[in-house]
C-alpha cells in the first residue's frame, strides 16, 4: 500500500509547481495574446504547461509508472500546426523545470493519459474553473489519488484565493492558499506560492446561531439550476447572500467556514460529473468536518471511471445545514 505521507509531500510540490506557473502566466496574459492572437490559447498552455509539471514532478518523486488521469492530453500540441503554443507553454515550463525539452514537456503531459483501472491513480484538473481563470477570479490546481474508490490524498491550490474572509472572490490575492488532506488525517493550509511552509490544521469556523445560511455556488448558470437552486433555498429559508466563485474552491471556502454549504443541481439529467472536478475537494472538505454527497445524499462514488456515473450533482456543508439542504431537495421532489 502507498505511503500516503509521500504521496502527499509529492502532491503538494507538484501542485505548488503548477500554481506558480499558473500565476506567470496570468501575470502574462496581455503578452501571451499578442503572440498567439487566440483569445483561448493563453489558458492552453497554462492547461498544458499545469499538466506537465504535475506529470514530471511525481514522476521524479515517485517513480515509474504514475498512473494519473488528466483532463488534458498532449494532442493539440503535438499537432505541428500549433507550434507557436508548443513553444509558449516550452517558455513557461521551463520557469520551473528549465531542463525541459519539447519532448519531454510533452511525455509529462501524457502522465496525465493513464486510465483508471488500477488500484491507486491520481487524478488532475490543471486547472479547474478555466473562466475563473480568464476572469482574473478564482480557479484551482486540483490533484487527488483515489484507491480502490475512495479518495484518500489531496492537493488543492488556489493561487487567487484569499484567506482572509472579508476579501472579495474577483480580487486575486498576493499568495493565495493552497489546501491538503490525507483521509482520516484532517484538512491543512500553506500559502499557495509556499506549497513546503509548515501546514496549518484547518479549524472550521463555527456558525452562530440565527446567522443567515450561506451557500457556494458557479459564477457559471450553466453548471447548476439556478431556478432549482432557488426553490430549495426559499424552502430551507433564513438564506443569506449566495457566495459566487468558479471552480473546486468552493468546497475549500465551505471547508474554513466561510459559507455554509456548496450545491451543485445538474441542469441536464444525462450530465454526469467529472472524478477530477471533485476528488480534492470533497476530500479536502470531508476532512474539515463537512459532510459531501450528492444531492440525493448518497456519498460520491469514485469507482466508475472517469465521471461519478452513479451520482447527482453535488452537496457539501457543515453537517446541519447539509441536512437542511438535502432535506428540502427531498421535500421538493428534485
Ligand atoms: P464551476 O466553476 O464550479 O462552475 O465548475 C467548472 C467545471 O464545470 C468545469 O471544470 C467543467 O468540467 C464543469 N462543467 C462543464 N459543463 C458543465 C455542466 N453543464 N454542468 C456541470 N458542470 C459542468
Ligand atoms: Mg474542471
Amino acid at each position: 500500500m502507498a505511503d500516503y505521507g509521500d504521496l502527499l509531500d509529492a502532491a503538494t510540490r507538484a501542485v505548488g509547481a503548477a500554481c506558480a506557473l499558473c500565476r506567470q502566466v496570468q501575470g502574462n496574459m496581455g503578452q501571451m495574446r499578442a503572440i498567439l492572437k487566440d483569445d483561448r490559447s493563453p489558458v492552453t498552455i497554462a492547461d498544458f504547461g499545469a499538466q506537465a509539471l504535475v506529470g514530471h514532478i511525481l514522476r521524479e518523486r515517485l517513480g515509474d509508472p504514475v498512473h494519473m488521469v488528466g483532463e488534458e492530453t498532449s494532442a493539440f500540441l503535438r499537432n505541428p500546426e500549433n507550434g507557436t503554443a508548443l513553444a509558449a507553454t516550452l517558455v513557461a515550463v521551463q520557469e520551473v523545470w528549465p531542463e525541459a525539452g519539447e519532448t519531454g514537456l510533452l511525455d509529462a503531459i501524457d502522465v496525465g493519459a493513464g486510465d483508471t483501472d488500477h488500484e491507486g491513480f491520481w487524478t488532475l484538473d490543471p486547472i479547474d474553473g478555466t473562466k475563473g481563470f480568464l476572469r482574473g477570479g478564482q480557479y484551482a490546481v486540483s490533484l487527488a489519488y483515489i484507491e480502490r474508490g475512495q479518495v484518500v490524498v489531496a492537493a488543492m491550490g488556489c493561487p487567487n484565493l484569499s484567506p482572509r474572509f472579508d476579501d472579495p472572490f474577483d480580487r486575486p490575492h498576493r499568495h493565495g492558499c493552497l489546501y491538503s488532506a490525507i483521509r482520516g488525517q484532517g484538512t491543512h493550509e500553506v500559502p499557495a506560492d509556499q506549497p513546503l511552509a509548515h501546514p496549518v490544521k484547518l479549524l472550521r469556523a463555527r456558525r452562530e446561531e440565527g446567522q443567515p445560511l450561506t451557500l457556494c455556488t458557479s459564477v457559471e448558470e450553466a453548471h447548476s439550476s439556478q431556478e432549482r437552486t432557488a426553490e430549495v433555498m426559499a424552502r430551507v429559508g433564513r438564506v443569506g447572500e449566495p457566495a459566487k466563485l468558479d471552480s473546486q474552491a468552493k468546497y475549500a471556502v465551505v471547508a474554513r467556514g466561510q459559507a455554509d454549504a456548496y450545491l451543485r443541481i445538474p441542469t441536464k439529467a444525462e450530465y454526469a460529473e467529472y472524478i477530477w472536478d471533485h476528488a480534492a475537494g470533497a476530500l479536502i472538505a470531508m476532512e474539515a468536518g463537512c459532510a459531501v454527497t450528492d444531492i440525493d445524499g448518497k456519498p460520491l462514488d469514485f469507482s466508475a471511471g472517469r465521471r461519478l456515473t452513479g451520482n447527482r450533482g453535488i452537496l457539501a456543508g457543515m453537517v446541519r445545514e447539509h441536512g437542511l439542504i438535502q432535506g428540502a431537495i427531498r421535500g421538493l421532489g428534485i
